[in-house]
């Protein structure tokens, strides 16, 4: 069978490929240097698969994209309290390098712009690291994130920091206002050596699978920071990630992204794939034209917007019966798939239901998957009112989705391997005669 994936990637590039629309970024005259013909696409699945098609494995340097993941560094090292201090996140609508701050506070309003990132970079690594280490704590980071050891494209960063102007001219800002608290331009170097890390399409796609996979690279099986710190990083994403065209990303391709000015983006969906594509020329906002287009495709084809309502899930409670007979009996409901809130509403709604003679209910789990914290806390909190209401409780959990269920006060549930050990435990238990 012909690859699926890669042949899909591999069309949808060719319909982009016609469009020479926008411009490469001439502010950095290394980057206007680059070929403006390069296109390339990668998916990378949470389980680990990459598929691509174009030029995924060509160097470029990741510029903006490493925003995020320097963010990512910095709310793990620094922690949420010293980071949110310093840098906000409200979407600015304005232009990545928009010498801005917040009004009152004099906080970068979010980590994408530069004003932010500029900061962020400043709070990756311990408090006391000097900005070499720094910048070395931000390349293993980076590193860590892509599966693989990265490096910088020292010819790029000179040429960037020989016209940085502007980000100086930011940095300054930023000391006045006390936000940044060393000599700001030592801090530039080392926020331009983060924007020249070299990445390709496949290794940007499975950096963005580790935050689609709560921070796990699905290669190397690290997790290279901890779950809420993805999820802040992916909400801001969401918000901010895409400048001043923000808004019209979040509604058409609704897929928390980033862009960076050498023509690199990607996108993250929680729980499924992280995606990315590489095409040099880019837009008044410093998006890549054709990498827009693409991710538009994507979302379309796939159903991949995050404000998707999915599917109705099947019915939680799959069935709701008495097994045997006699007054011993047990009344089972038979639960399946994944169980989230709204599947342990269906099964709250069913236990209201059973008539006070059904002495025996067992909650039979062996079709649940999974089922998430919150469930799980309202399924014993079912075992417990039952208990309290006089019934004898049976979780039926012979993989231990539910492991050491405490249902709390008054509660009581007995865990067994299948619903006919619940029937025979009742029969001891009862001294009754089951069948
Ligand atoms: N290094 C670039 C800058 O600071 C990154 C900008 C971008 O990719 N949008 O200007």
């Amino acid at each position: 069978m012909r690859p699926i994936i890669p042949d899909y990637l591999a069309e949808v590039l060719g319909d982009v490929e016609s469009d020479t629309s926008g411009e490469l970024a001439e502010y950095i005259p290394e980057l206007a240097a680059a070929d403006p013909e390069r296109l390339g696409a990668a998916f990378a699945m949470i389980g680990g698969e990459v598929y691509g098609a174009g030029d995924i494995d060509i160097e470029f340097t990741i510029q903006s994209i490493s925003k995020p993941f320097a963010y990512a560094l910095a709310l793990a090292d620094r922690g949420f309290d010293s980071v949110l201090a310093k840098v906000g996140v409200e979407p600015s609508g304005e232009a990545f390098n928009e010498i801005s701050l917040e009004s009152g506070t004099g906080r970068p309003l979010n980590p994408m712009i530069n004003a932010g990132a500029i900061t962020v970079h400043s709070l990756t690594g311990a408090e006391n690291l000097n900005p070499g280490e720094r910048v070395d704590r931000v390349l293993r980071g980076l590193s860590a994130f892509a599966g693989r050891r990265l490096r910088m494209d020292e010819a790029v960063c000179a040429s960037e920091m020989e016209n940085a102007h502007r980000n100086l001219a930011i940095a300054h800002m930023l000391r006045s206002h006390q936000v940044l608290t060393e000599d700001p331009r030592p801090i530039v170097d080392g926020y331009t050596r983060q924007c020249s890390v070299l990445v390709t399409t496949r290794d940007l796609a499975i950096m963005a699978a580790t935050l689609a996979n709560r921070g796990i690279n699905p290669l190397s099986g690290e997790q290279v920071v901890p779950e809420a710190v993805v999820r802040q990083v992916l909400s801001v994403m969401f918000s901010c990630g895409m400048y001043d065209a923000a808004g019209d990303w979040a509604t058409q391709v609704g897929i928390p992204a980033k862009s960076g000015v050498a023509g690199g983006l990607i996108g993250a969906l929680p729980g499924q794939i992280g995606m990315a594509t590489f095409s040099p020329r880019l837009d008044s906002h410093g998006n890549s034209v054709r990498g827009v287009s693409l991710f538009e495709r994507f979302s379309s084809d796939m159903g991949l917007h995050v404000m998707e309502v999915p599917a109705a899930a099947r019915a939680v409670v799959r069935s709701n019966h008495v097994v045997g007979n006699g007054p011993n009996a047990p009344r089972v409901l038979q639960l399946q798939g994944g169980i989230g809130f709204a599947g342990a509403e269906r099964i709250i709604q069913e236990a209201e239901g059973i008539p006070p003679s059904d002495a025996r209910v067992a909650l039979d789990l062996t079709r649940v998957h999974s089922i998430d914290d919150v469930a799980r806390r309202m399924l014993l909190e079912v075992a417990r009112r039952l208990t309290l209401n006089g019934h004898e409780v049976y979780l039926v959990d012979p993989e231990s989705i539910i492991p050491d269920p405490d249902p709390g006060d008054g509660g009581r549930v007995t865990v067994v391997a299948d619903v006919d050990h619940a029937a025979a435990h009742t029969a001891t238990a009862g001294g009754g005669h089951i069948r």
